[in-house]
């Protein structure tokens, strides 16, 4: 069966869209640990990261740097952490969270809650520096 994520790729289900090129889409996480928290998936659905070609992933870390700084223009921190985890969705992903401390990086946090209003317009923002 796809993952949440192919079905977000062929849009079949919506997301707030940051960037997309042939390989990869990045979206805002629906349930973030941080406002800015940003997905970056390869559009071949494999599982484990280090499944992936070495191709596809110098090209990942290249296109999450584009969607990273764009995310800075928009929401202050003192940088971008990056995590990998991919427990929940066996679809590759890189979690690019805004960070001022290490703590900011932990999943254990409560979620920031936004309305749809907020992730649009968070969204939009972001997108313009792409
Ligand atoms: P993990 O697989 O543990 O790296 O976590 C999967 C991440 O995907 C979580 O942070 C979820 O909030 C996020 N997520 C799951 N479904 C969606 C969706 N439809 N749109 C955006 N983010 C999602």
């Amino acid at each position: 069966m796809a993952s949440v994520f192919t079905k977000i790729i062929q849009g079949d289900i919506p997301c707030y869209k940051i960037a997309e090129d042939s390989n990869f889409i990045s979206f805002l996480d629906i349930n973030p640990v941080k406002k800015g928290h940003a997905l970056i998936v390869p559009k071949v659905e494999v599982d484990y990261i280090f499944d992936n070609t070495d191709e596809t992933l110098a090209k990942m870390m290249v296109f999450a740097k584009k969607v990273a700084l764009a995310i800075e223009k928009e929401v202050v921190c003192k940088r971008i952490g990056i995590m990998v985890v991919g427990l929940e969705v066996a679809h590759t992903h890189m979690h690019l969270i805004p960070m001022d401390v290490e703590k900011d990086l932990s999943f254990s946090n409560p979620r920031v809650k936004l309305s749809p209003e907020e992730f649009e317009d968070l969204t939009n923002r972001i997108r313009k520096h792409i």
